[in-house]
């Protein structure tokens, strides 16, 4: 049965939950790190950095490299904020300003080393900076120049050695981390913000020119190289814009192909339709069936899928070759009439009208039982009977307790 359920997947704003991950943005390196599974609970991950932290803290010969990873991770990950934004975009979306058990330490060379790292050649990159940009449809169809304003703070004159650290980017602190557990940690310097040197900073306003090309996806990411604050001793980070794709409300997108929903007559279904859209460049389309052609309640397949056609290449230009495009999909809904049933008139007519007409059935209606339907609900299939009926009475909210409705199958 085909309860309304599009069975493309996912849709913008239909239950976009988690989104996808930028690429090549490593998400699991601090799990891996304490030895939990992403989908670890806080108490799992306090547990985790418990019994790390004890095995690998350098008071007890512990490596002081590895007990500064598990506390950076524990930082993170302990934190709902970060750990949301480590989850998207990786540790480049968790600002090093934030993490003090990392002494500021630069976080990927941390993880990953300084020859694995991507900021291993040249100096090291201060934070960058992520910005949501919202994008409606049209403009990523047709693309879009937004000029937008950012202030970033830069180096004023020369940059003098950080009196509070004496350079040292890290204060020594007796911290305790649980009962009776005390350790000494290296938290970063804040006067400093663990740069090791201190300036002053101006503000100055920038524009900026967002090109969102054809075909961009959600997600997508659009980077100025070192427009981040200036930082001192390092080389500044970046911001991105993260395009986030507006719904639309007729079109639906996946990839490069676009979907629309039609909702017919039963006559137009059978007698034909016309109709007539707007596109996202501002075409006009009138989607016209062929003379003869019938449009379905559902494909002629065991899964019962959606009736659907298609126009090819009407969908959204291909995200790097625009000159190529998706193509639109068009999915059917028949709507029946609302009535109960049609007048006598009609339903002559139609009888003599359409192929395949009921053909009387012979019997002796003294010798049979003739019935006729009531409304009924799926849902309830199954819940029917005596025994059934006195245990769905006892424990109504109790699943296990009485048998489980059936289920319409929803995509
Ligand atoms: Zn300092």
């Amino acid at each position: 049965m085909f309860g309304g359920g599009i069975p493309f997947g996912h849709f913008p704003g239909s239950g976009r939950g988690g989104s996808m991950p930028a690429e090549d943005v490593d998400t699991t390196k601090l799990y891996e790190t304490l030895g939990v599974d992403k989908s670890a609970s806080k108490k799992d991950i306090r547990k985790a950095y418990m019994k790390l932290s004890k095995t690998h803290h350098p008071d007890k010969g512990g490596d002081e490299h590895k007990f500064k990873e598990i506390s950076a991770a524990y930082e993170i990950l302990s934190d709902d904020d970060k750990r949301a934004q480590y989850d998207k975009y990786g540790l480049e979306g968790v600002s090093g300003d934030d993490v003090g058990a990392a002494g500021g330490e630069d976080l990927f060379s941390m993880f990953f080393g300084g020859g694995r790292s991507r900021r291993s050649a040249g100096p090291r990159k201060g934070p960058s900076i992520n910005h949501p940009l919202k994008v409606s449809l049209e403009d990523a169809y047709n693309g879009k120049t937004v000029k937008l304003a950012v202030t970033r703070k830069i180096i004023e004159g020369t940059p003098t050695e950080c009196t509070a650290c004496k350079g040292q980017r890290v204060i020594m602190e007796v911290r305790q981390i649980g009962p009776g557990m005390i350790t000494q940690m290296q938290r970063h310097c804040d006067q400093c913000k663990g740069q090791g040197q201190q300036c002053t900073f101006k503000n100055e306003r920038k524009v900026l020119e967002v090109h969102v090309d054809k075909g961009m996806l959600h997600e997508d990411k659009i980077t100025f190289r070192g427009m981040a604050d200036e930082v001192p001793n390092m080389e500044p980070g970046d911001i991105n814009f993260i395009i986030q794709e507006k719904d639309h409300e007729l079109f639906k997108r996946k990839g490069a192909d676009l979907l629309v929903v039609k909702e017919i007559s039963l006559n137009q279904a059978l007698c034909g339709f016309t109709w007539k859209i707007t596109h996202l460049d501002n075409r006009t389309l009138v989607i016209k069936s062929q003379p003869g052609e019938i449009i379905k309640p559902e494909m002629n397949t065991k899964e019962a899928l959606p009736f659907v056609k298609v126009l090819p290449d009407e969908g959204m230009p291909s995200k790097g070759n625009p000159f190529v495009r998706g193509n639109l999909y068009v999915m059917f809904r028949v709507r029946f009439p609302e009535d109960n049933s049609l007048p006598e008139n009609v339903i002559a007519q139609l009888r003599k009208l359409l192929p395949e007409p009921d053909v009387e059935e012979e019997y002796d209606p003294m010798e049979v039982e003739e019935v006729h339907l009531k409304e009924a609900d799926l849902r309830s299939f199954g819940k029917g009977g005596a025994h059934r009926e006195s245990m769905e009475a006892h424990d109504s909210d109790d699943d296990e307790g009485g048998a489980r409705p059936v289920q319409c199958q929803q995509s």
